[in-house]
C-alpha cells in the first residue's frame, strides 16, 4: 500500500528541503527522503557551513596574531590554535542548523522519510518513489516528484582520493590537527578556502591550479590580487600546473607536478586537498528506468526545472540546463527548489537570471561578485567602460586593519547599464548583497552614484566605483 503525497522530494539538502518547505507552505501534503543521519545536505553537514565555521575561526586568530597593533596584551607564550575546540564549536553549529531544519519540517508538517530512494513508475505509469533502504516503503506522488540529490566531489586523471592523505573537503573541515604541509589541487572557491583556512593555522600550502590563474571564473584582477595577497602570506601558488599523479605514502603524499613554465616539481605534503569540482549524485536512483534524459550525468531540465518525464522535476546540484555552467551554490539550489515549488502548487513562475547570482568566496580576502566580469562583457559585445576603487583608501577599512582590495564596477558605456560588480576585500560577501540587488532592479550607474552610502562603511567603495566608471572616485 503505497502512502500518498502531494510531492515527494528526494534529498534534503538546500534545494530539496526549501523546496519541501515552499510547497508545503502552499498547502501540498510533502514527503522528504533523507538518507543521512540529519537534514541539510552538503551545504550544511560538509560544505558551506562549516567551511566558513573554519574561516571564522582562522579571522580569530588573526586578530589575536596582531594583538600587539590592537593594544591586546595576551602574554609571551605563542598563540595557537587548539583543533579540539575549533571542531566542537563548528559542529555546535552545525548540530543547531540541521535541527533547525528538522523543527521547520515539523512546523510545515513535512514528513521526512529516513532512507535512500530510488524512482519507480514513471513513464506514464503512476509516479511513485521506492525506499529501499532505511525506512523501506513505497510513496506515490500524486502531483510532482522532485530530484534534489546534489552532487559529490570527483577527481581528475592520475589522482586517486584515499580519503586519508588524498582527501576531498569532507575529510579536510574534519582534520584533528593542523598539517605540517597542506596542498590543494585546484584554486576554485573550495580550494582556496581551505588554502586560507589551513595558512592561518600555519601550515605550508602549496596550491596547483591548472588554469593560468586562481579562482578562474573571478574577473581577472580579482584573481590577480587574490594571487598577490597569497603570496604576501606565504601561499606557493602553481598556476597554468598540472599534477600528473599522487600517490600516498606512509604519513604523507607525494605530488609531481608540471609547471606552467615546464619544468616538473615533486613535492610531499601531509594532504592533497583535490578540490576539482563536483559531479551530480544519480548513483542508485534508476534515473535510466525511470526514462529520464541525463545528459554528462546531470539530469536535463527545462527553466522550470521539468524533466523530460511528465511528473518528474529536479534542481540543485544534479541539473543541467543544457548549457555548461550551471552554479552549483546552495543558493542557486534553494531559489529553484522555491520556483519548483510555486509552479508546482500551479503559481506563475518567471525563469531564474543565472546572470544576476552572486557567488561569494570566503578566502582570505574574501571575494564577492555578481554579473559580468570585464572579459564577459566585452565577448557579449558590449562596449564596456570599468570603475575600480580600492578599499584601503577608506575610514573604515583602515579602522578595522583590513585594507587589501577594490570594487570593480563593469558596465555599458552606451546605456549606461550596469553589467557586474566584483570585489576582493574584507566584508565582500556582504557588500556583494547592493550589487545584487542593483542589478536585478536593471539599475544604470548613474543610479549607483546617486545612492546614497552610509559613512565610515566598507559600501562607500561602491558608490565610489561607480563614481570612476564615470570618470573619477572622489576619494582618489
Ligand atoms: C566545501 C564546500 C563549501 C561550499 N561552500 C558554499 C558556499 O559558501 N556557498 C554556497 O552557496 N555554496 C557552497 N557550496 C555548494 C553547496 O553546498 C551546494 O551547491 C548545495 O549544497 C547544493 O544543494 P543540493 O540541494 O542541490 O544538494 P546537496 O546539498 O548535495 O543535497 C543532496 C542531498 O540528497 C541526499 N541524497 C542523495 N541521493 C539520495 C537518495 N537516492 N535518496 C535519499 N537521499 C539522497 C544526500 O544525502 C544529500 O543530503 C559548498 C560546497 C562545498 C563542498
Amino acid at each position: 500500500m503505497a502512502n500518498d503525497y502531494d510531492v515527494i522530494v528526494i534529498g534534503a539538502g538546500t534545494g530539496g528541503y526549501v523546496a519541501a518547505i515552499r510547497a508545503a507552505q502552499l498547502g501540498q501534503k510533502v514527503a522528504v527522503v533523507e538518507k543521512q543521519k540529519a537534514l541539510g545536505g552538503t551545504c550544511l553537514i560538509w560544505g558551506c557551513i562549516p567551511t566558513k565555521a573554519l574561516l571564522e575561526h582562522a579571522h580569530a586568530l588573526k586578530i589575536v596574531q596582531h594583538a600587539k597593533e590592537w593594544g591586546l596584551t595576551i602574554g609571551d607564550a605563542a598563540v595557537a590554535i587548539d583543533m579540539t575546540q575549533v571542531q566542537n564549536r563548528k559542529d555546535r553549529i552545525v548540530g543547531s542548523l540541521t535541527r533547525g531544519v528538522e523543527f521547520l519540517f515539523k512546523k510545515n508538517k513535512i514528513d521526512w522519510i529516513k532512507g535512500t530512494a530510488r524512482l519507480t513508475g514513471a513513464n506514464g505509469g503512476p509516479l511513485q518513489v521506492d525506499v529501499f533502504e532505511g525506512e523501506r516503503q513505497t510513496l506515490r506522488a500524486r502531483k510532482e516528484i522532485v530530484v534534489a540529490t546534489g552532487s559529490a566531489a570527483r577527481s581528475v586523471p592520475g589522482v586517486e582520493i584515499d580519503r586519508k592523505r588524498i582527501i576531498t573537503s569532507d575529510e579536510a573541515i574534519g582534520l584533528k590537527e593542523v598539517p605540517k604541509s597542506f596542498a590543494v589541487l585546484g584554486c576554485g572557491a573550495v580550494g582556496v578556502e581551505f588554502a586560507s583556512i589551513f595558512r592561518r593555522f600555519g601550515s605550508d600550502v602549496t596550491l596547483f591550479e591548472l588554469l593560468p590563474r586562481l579562482v578562474p571564473v573571478e574577473d581577472e584582477a580579482v584573481s590577480a590580487e587574490l594571487e598577490k595577497s597569497y603570496r604576501k602570506q606565504g601561499i606557493t601558488c602553481h598556476t597554468g600546473a598540472k599534477v600528473t599523479s599522487a600517490r600516498a605514502s606512509g604519513d604523507a603524499v607525494d605530488i609531481d607536478a608540471q609547471l606552467a613554465d615546464g619544468t616538473t616539481k615533486r613535492i610531499r605534503a601531509d594532504y592533497l586537498l583535490v578540490a576539482t569540482g563536483r559531479g551530480p549524485v544519480t548513483t542508485g536512483l534508476e534515473t535510466e528506468r525511470a526514462g529520464l534524459h541525463i545528459e554528462h550525468g546531470y539530469v536535463r531540465v527545462d527553466q522550470q526545472y521539468r524533466t523530460n518525464v511528465p511528473g518528474v522535476s529536479a534542481i540543485g546540484d544534479v541539473i543541467t540546463l543544457g548549457q555548461p555552467g550551471h552554479p552549483q551554490l546552495a543558493h542557486v539550489s534553494s531559489m529553484e527548489g522555491i520556483i519548483a515549488a510555486e509552479r508546482i502548487a500551479g503559481q506563475e513562475v518567471r525563469p531564474l537570471n543565472y546572470d544576476h547570482v552572486p557567488v561569494c568566496t570566503y578566502c582570505d580576502p574574501e571575494i564577492g561578485s555578481v554579473g559580468l566580469t570585464e572579459r564577459e562583457a566585452k565577448e557579449r559585445g558590449y562596449d564596456v567602460r570599468v570603475g575600480m576603487f580600492p578599499f584601503g583608501v577608506l575610514a573604515r577599512a583602515k579602522i578595522s586593519g583590513e585594507t587589501e582590495g577594490f570594487v570593480k564596477i563593469v558596465a555599458d558605456r552606451k546605456y549606461d547599464e550596469l553589467l557586474g560588480v566584483h570585489m576582493i576585500g574584507s566584508r565582500s560577501t556582504e557588500l556583494v548583497a547592493e550589487a545584487t540587488v542593483a542589478l536585478r532592479l536593471e539599475s544604470t550607474v548613474e543610479e549607483l552614484i546617486r545612492t546614497i552610502h552610509a559613512h565610515p562603511t566598507m559600501a562607500e567603495a561602491v558608490g565610489e566605483a561607480a563614481h570612476a566608471a564615470h570618470g573619477a572616485a572622489i576619494h582618489l
